[in-house]
């Protein structure tokens, strides 16, 4: 069977090696792992998650009186924090999750990116998805990386006017390297063919699977007064948090995934740091 995740995280190291844009990246910062996504839903075929942002400011939710615009009730003081994911001793700065089977039956017909690549075989719209999202990584490793506008100040959104053209013109510098087809050839494949050579596509995926590791919620200790605290606002105590805030390799599973379902292979993948 292919592992399509191993083959993804290949293609990176291949990828960071040859655009220089991303010659900053080190892929073993990077941890790749499939969620489940069918081919003909809505949805993103691939998402970069970042691992280290610090912890936010403390604050609360308030509920308000629809009439008298009143704090009602609030929640306890909280911060949100990211989760820990460790491999070995490394710890994971960034993860990249690719949407399984839609990510693999992904094509440029019809869609925005086309008109970046004329003439080009549709498979390239996977390889725009990979660097697309290498390049959402921030130089500084600190969060997702902000857009500079060309009067020098950073755009809130992260796609920015001419990230699109950008990431094209990386595919294109990567593709004019003249690259080993074995690194990106698995990519002209749609997800029934990789089946029928293969016998099975398997990937990473988080034992809490289809849940992964997500910002979440921790409650302050010591909860300090409140501006908003009158006799009539309830303080309404935070519910634990109901997934692992720390993962290591012990928590990464490999799974089949077919095009309706995926379930998990006894057989426990041992993860091979890239
Ligand atoms: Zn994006």
């Amino acid at each position: 069977m292919i592992n399509y995740t191993e083959r993804l995280t290949l293609l990176m190291q291949d990828i960071v090696r040859r655009v220089p844009t991303l010659s900053f990246i080190d892929v073993a910062d990077v941890l790749v792992f499939a969620r489940s996504g069918r081919s003909n839903a809505e949805g993103a075929f691939a998402t970069c998650h970042c691992l280290t942002l610090p912890a936010s400011e403390p604050g609360y939710y308030f509920w308000r009186d629809r009439k008298t615009r009143h704090i009602t009730r609030r929640s306890e003081w909280f911060v949100t924090k990211s989760p820990v994911v460790t491999l070995g001793t490394r710890n994971i700065k960034y993860m990249i999750s690719f949407a399984l089977p839609r990510y693999c039956d992904q094509s440029l017909d019809r869609t925005r990116k086309e008109h970046l690549y004329p003439g080009a075989d549709p498979w390239i719209a996977k390889l725009d998805t990979v660097v697309h999202e290498l390049y959402h990584i921030d130089p500084q490793l600190a969060g997702i990386r902000r857009i500079e506008r060309e009067d020098g100040t950073f755009s809130a959104n992260c796609h920015g006017h001419q990230f699109f053209e950008q990431v094209a013109g990386m595919v294109h510098t990567y593709l004019n390297s003249e690259p080993p087809p074995s690194a990106y050839e698995f990519l002209r494949d749609d997800f029934s063919s990789l089946e029928a050579q293969h016998g099975g596509v398997v990937a990473t995926t988080f034992r809490t699977f289809p849940s992964f590791p997500q910002r979440y919620i921790e409650r302050l200790a010591q909860q300090p007064p409140c501006d908003a605290d009158t006799q009539e606002v309830r303080v309404e105590p935070l519910h634990a948090v109901q997934q692992p805030t720390r993962y290591t390799e012990d928590d990464l599973h490999i799974r089949q995934f077919t095009a309706a379902t995926s379930s998990r292979l006894i057989r426990k993948g041992a993860f091979r740091a890239a």
